[in-house]
């Protein structure tokens, strides 16, 4: 249950300029991510009342929408006063904002899209409260993961909300008493359903590089920046299951999850069984680092 439902208080969301309770906001049936998943989104997450790596999503948001022929809603810091009205009004402290622009609502549906001069993009916003982000419980366990065959469309460097397959990933791992999937495409690991995939072995960080075939992670690029600083080794290259079961330990990272430590992989235990010292650490760099430059 999330802190409104257990206050009572109704969440306020924005779109297309207002400030609206989540009952009212509404939108088109034929707006194009609903018909066409014809949008793109972005994620930032909120510690203490403040936006984590706000500078970081703006960027990406607009490389997607530049991706897929759409302009940026607004200048990027309307975009951080909405953030920030809306972690005001909603009193969030701890938790997520969710920030979604679509092609719009075109008055008939059509493959081609409709012309940004009649057609205004449909701009959304809403806030996701989870008290103890920072201080989650499976950050001490560590999860496990199983995987699964990559099977998405080719421009994964595209944060769009064609969610279904990763959807599907994470039921997968769940029927198999696991916590998350790891996609593998032509033998090597990509990335996990909602987050970059690392593997340690010998001290040193391997991560895939940075192509289509992934999402530029936000927290990839500040993870591995922190890490550079701390004099730890890093090799950006594919990895396979194998190698991952062999390493001495591993993690994923997101906005949401920040640095997740992973203690098994498809039933290999890795290491001890227990998140490895590097992740652990660099959980602690990240959080600390963050927030300290949180707006
Ligand atoms: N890969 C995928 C497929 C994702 O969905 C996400 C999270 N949205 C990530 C990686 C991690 O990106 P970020 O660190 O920017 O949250």
């Amino acid at each position: 249950m999330n802190e409104e439902m257990e206050t009572g208080m109704t969440r306020t969301v924005y779109l297309n300029g207002d400030y609206l309770p989540e009952e009212e906001a509404k939108v088109s049936i034929f707006d194009r991510a609903f018909l066409m998943a014809d949008g793109v989104y972005e994620v930032t997450s909120v510690l203490g009342g403040k936006l984590i790596d706000f500078d970081g999503h703006a960027a990406r948001l607009e490389r997607s929408l530049k991706e897929l022929d759409m302009e940026m809603p607004m200048p990027v810091d309307a975009l951080l006063e909405i953030h920030r009205e809306l972690v005001r009004l909603n009193a969030l402290d701890e938790g997520m904002i969710y920030l979604q622009v679509t092609r719009g609502a075109p008055g008939d549906r059509d493959f081609v899209f409709p012309d940004p001069e009649t057609t205004p993009q449909t701009v959304v916003l809403f806030t996701q409260s989870k008290p103890g982000l920072a201080d989650n419980p499976a950050a001490k366990r560590g999860i496990r993961v199983i995987s699964i065959p990559d099977i998405r469309w080719g421009r994964r460097d595209i944060k769009t909300v064609q969610l279904l397959y990763p959807s599907m990933g994470k039921m997968a791992a769940k029927k198999a008493g696991c916590d998350d999937a790891w996609l593998v495409e032509d033998g090597l690991v990509t990335e996990g359903t909602s987050n970059n995939a690392y593997i340690v072995k010998g001290g040193r960080i391997i991560t895939r590089n940075l192509s289509s075939d992934i999402l530029h992670g936000i927290t990839r690029a500040a993870v591995l920046r922190f890490a550079r600083e701390a004099q730890m080794e890093i090799e950006e290259r594919p990895f396979t299951i194998e190698e991952a079961q062999g390493a001495d330990e591993a993690f994923i990272t997101s906005a949401s999850t920040f640095v997740m430590p992973v203690v098994e992989v498809d039933g290999a235990k890795l290491g001890d069984g227990t998140p490895g010292p590097v992740a652990t650490r660099l959980r602690e760099i990240y959080l600390e680092e963050v927030k300290k430059a949180a707006v």
